[in-house]
């Protein structure tokens, strides 16, 4: 016989038998992003642009990202995009601009530019030619590493050059240059890393400059981000 405190919901078994995702709290991204905004200009940053990095949150916390007023929605992985499609389709829909910022394989792309409206993460003119085949209307952004990291993403600094100019000659836009701080030497090491790279964008004449993430964005903001990727700091710790 059934006890009183069943609840006869349609919903109540999956409730039981499926974890639910970590709860976002609107309000807590809003405060969360207010204080990421304080520390950029605290660091010197105006007109500095916050990407929300959503990767491993689930669809709410882009809906959150998007309601708090971020400049972007960051994600790193094609089948979260496939699904959270529909968030995803709604910051774009609503010009919060979905930025790819993960390594990306070329057989990928084709997922990759159903959802994204720009990839930063491109350091091989391979897939640049996927790109322009597939997503000619994708905005591109050129992934820089330290010369002795780019196995873990990202071009030589030497290669950028040619890069920007294969992107432009298939047509397709370059918005900046994208880095990631060295995984040694801790935050200060990163300084001469993302000056190098603030560097290539002057001398290229682009207008993007994506460095600095939750832990080191004070530093990249000194040496001139234009636009910050943050994750933890908006939605806590990944698991
Ligand atoms: C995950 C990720 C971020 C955000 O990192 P946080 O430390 O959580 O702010 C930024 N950029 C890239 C390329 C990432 O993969």
């Amino acid at each position: 016989m059934r006890t009183t405190t069943v609840s006869t919901s349609p919903n109540s078994f999956a409730d039981v038998v499926t974890p639910g995702p970590v709860p976002v709290d609107p309000a807590g991204v809003a405060e969360r992003l207010r204080e990421v905004r304080e520390r950029v200009a605290l660091a010197g940053g105006s007109d500095v642009a916050v990407v929300a990095v959503t990767k491993s949150f689930p669809a709410e916390a882009v809906l959150a990202a998007v309601a708090a007023g971020a400049d972007g929605i960051g994600e790193n992985y094609a089948q979260e995009l496939d699904a959270k499609a529909s968030a995803i389709a709604e910051a774009a829909a609503s010009g919060c601009p979905v930025h790819f910022i993960g390594q990306l394989q070329s057989n990928k792309v084709r997922v990759v530019a159903r959802h994204a409206n720009v990839i930063q993460s491109v350091d091989r003119p391979s897939l640049l030619t996927e790109i322009a085949r597939r997503a000619s209307g994708l905005s591109v952004m050129i992934q820089v590493s330290p010369a002795d990291e780019t196995g873990k993403g990202g071009c030589d600094p030497a290669e950028v050059p040619a890069l920007v100019e294969t992107a432009r000659q298939m047509g397709l836009e370059v918005l900046g240059l994208m880095c990631v701080a060295p995984t040694s030497g801790g935050v200060e090491a990163a300084g001469p890393h993302f000056a190098m790279a603030r560097a290539l964008v002057d001398h290229l004449g682009l207008e993007h400059c994506s460095m600095g993430m939750s832990g080191d964005l004070e530093v990249a903001v000194r040496e001139g981000s234009t636009m910050v990727r943050i994750g933890s700091a908006l939605f806590g710790e990944r698991s």
